[in-house]
């Protein structure tokens, strides 16, 4: 295709750090070549892309200079990067860490194109260039898809007559996003990012984008993949190194691998000059599907490590949900830790020291997701911020994010204030039972709205004047007192904070009475996908699979003896059990209603 407009490509090469806070790898080597040397090559070969640019922070623009002798077909430049606004930065960061596998719907309706987009300089950059239209691509997207880059050019042209950007809503890393200079630089003015023209907007209600010309459509086994193709994290690095080993061995055996009809123009595309690796986006979506929940199909590609790890540092709560754990939980301390043993005899809190030994200890992946939640109150634990204070200094720069889930009806909010003082967490997630104070204390069963409102107003200046950091995320349980006011609690709260969830109640695998509007269980039962994402560290620190679980019938040790390692392997038993079907003889994943949900 050729077009009279140019389109120039942008890359944000950070050559310290990732846009989601890992390490930057772009002068890692993969298949004989450094990352951004695939990424540039691949860029050269999309079908339109007229120059391209990379934007590199001043201070590193001598570690670009190498790259413009690579021999590419188009003309490349590095630029110096005007960094957008840090609180813009720490927003799109905090957002994206927690929804790195998908392109959308992480909290503040962030998106995997909002990662590396800095405003100012990609308006800068179409200026300069005297671009027509901009291509943004990940600088770690090492399997760029080619093909599908160059059908979005054209769809661009040819196709999206509603608006001036155009994306595909494939997994993160395997595509981009165009956008014309007009509206590059109108973001530039407003330091605005792509989420925000994709998001849902209450005062301006409108067909989802996804169902509008400016979205090219792809084969669903491509954008249904929750994984990540940028390799920024420990986990995409080994998934990507193993894909490619595999259809190297394929292609070794001389097999060939087949593709549906009109999946792409051209299937197949080359991970190297010298042809070393191909492979087509059919064989890839295959390959990348069955490492979503490994060892569902394949027991040998269970991860070394959990993507989300919860610690409940109390079981105590103020309120009294539908779904909350029973209350009679024993306080009462024992000499001894009594681990294993269901909770009501158990002692339920632990020293802060044990918390701190054992976070200090502990090798964390570089995409661990930490919460601090569990049956109980995190804002109830007295030593909250020492354990905060612990984890952030975990070994290896600490799990990548950490969230603090809370009522927010503690009458001593000082710990928390301290906590976001000193950058403890990354996000926020409070829960309302209702929006109004009658509906609260129909839902919580104790009327605590007013505590709960005053705290609110007491922190929201504080989150403002920090320019939105903590990330806050508002939830509401659906249950039928709250439906009617669903709408309202969500659109305020969007306006508000840029986001808001709806939450289920659970039973809590029949151990409390089903309290949910319909119960969304898929009709035909399959194993348990928590199981090879996450983990659950009670208050006692007892590990289990998951909050299910309430007395502790499937233990995994404790942190007195266990490290984080030892738990996620010690949880292959039952994994090997879900993936031969045999959940009906396990307790109590028997009786569990929550096997479907990630
Ligand atoms: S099936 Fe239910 S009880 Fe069993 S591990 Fe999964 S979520 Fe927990």
């Amino acid at each position: 295709m050729s077009s009279p407009s140019k389109v120039i490509a942008a890359v944000v090469c950070d050559f310290e750090r990732a846009a989601i806070g890992t390490r930057s790898r772009l002068n890692d080597c993969i298949a004989g070549k450094r990352v951004i040397e695939h990424v540039v090559g691949r860029l050269s070969q999309v079908v339109g892309v007229r120059e391209i640019v990379l934007l590199v922070p001043p201070e590193q623009l001598d570690r670009a200079q190498g790259l413009q002798s690579l021999g590419l077909n188009v003309p490349m430049r590095p630029l110096p990067l005007t960094p957008r606004p840090a609180g813009l930065d720490a927003r799109v960061r905090s957002s994206r860490q927690w929804n790195l596998h998908a392109w959308r719907g992480g909290a503040g309706q962030t998106t995997c194109f909002d990662e590396e987009y800095h405003p100012a300089a990609l308006a800068q950059a179409v200026r300069e260039t005297a671009a027509d239209h901009l291509l943004i691509v990940h600088s770690h997207s090492i399997l760029l898809d080619v093909s599908i880059a160059s059908a979005l050019i054209a769809h661009h042209f040819q196709k999206n007559h509603e608006m001036r950007v155009t994306y595909t809503p494939c997994a993160p890393g395997l595509s981009g996003m165009v956008l014309q200079s007009g509206i590059v630089q109108e973001m530039g003015e407003k330091n605005v990012v792509p989420g925000q023209l994709l998001g849902y907007d209450p005062a301006a209600p409108t067909f989802d984008t996804l169902i509008r010309d400016a979205c090219m459509q792809v084969d669903p086994a491509l954008s249904k993949i929750p994984n990540r193709f940028c390799v920024d994290t420990e986990r995409s690095w080994r998934m990507v190194v193993q894909l490619m080993e595999e259809e190297k061995g394929t292609r070794g055996q001389g097999d060939k691998v087949t593709r549906r009809q009109g999946e792409v123009k051209e299937a197949d595309f080359t991970l190297s000059p010298c042809h070393l690796v191909t492979l087509s986006p059919a064989a890839l979506a295959l390959a990348a599907a069955r490492s979503v929940a490994p060892g569902v199909t394949d027991l040998s590609r269970v991860y070394p490590f959990p993507r989300e790890l919860e610690i409940e540092l109390t079981p105590r709560r103020l309120t009294a949900p539908p779904g909350a754990a029973p209350a009679s939980v024993d306080l009462r301390s024992t000499a001894e830790l009594d681990m294993g043993r269901p909770r009501a005899t158990a002692k339920s809190e632990l020293d802060p020291q044990h918390w701190i030994t054992w976070l200090a200890g502990q090798q964390f992946p570089d995409d661990l997701l930490l919460t601090f939640a569990g049956h109980g109150d995190p804002l109830l634990y007295p030593h909250l911020l020492e354990v905060l204070r612990a984890a952030r200094k975990a070994k290896g720069g600490g799990p990548l994010a950490i969230c603090v889930q809370t009522d927010l009806v503690t009458d001593d909010l000082r710990p928390l204030l301290a906590a976001i003082d000193e950058n403890l967490f990354d996000v926020l997630s409070i829960t309302a039972y209702g929006y109004t104070a009658a509906t609260y204390a129909k839902v919580a069963r104790v009327d605590l709205h007013g505590q709960f409102a005053r705290n609110l107003s007491q922190l929201a200046p504080i989150i403002s004047g920090r320019g939105g950091v903590p990330l806050v995320v508002p939830r509401i349980l659906k249950v039928r007192e709250t439906i009617p006011e669903l709408e309202v609690f969500f659109d305020a709260w969007i306006r508000q904070a840029g986001w808001a969830v709806i939450d289920y109640p659970t039973d809590l695998a029949g151990a409390v009475p089903f309290a949910g509007v319909v119960d969304m269980a898929p009709p035909k039962r399959k194993a348990c996908r928590r199981i090879w994402e996450r983990l659950l560290i009670l208050s006692n620190g007892v590990a289990l699979p998951c909050d299910q679980d309430i007395d502790a019938k499937l233990p995994l040790g404790n942190i007195i003896s266990h490290t984080f390692t030892d738990f996620w392997q010690d949880l292959h038993t039952l994994r090997i059990q879900h993936a031969a079907g045999q959940w009906q003889s396990v307790d109590p994943c028997k009786s569990c209603r929550e096997w479907h949900r990630a």
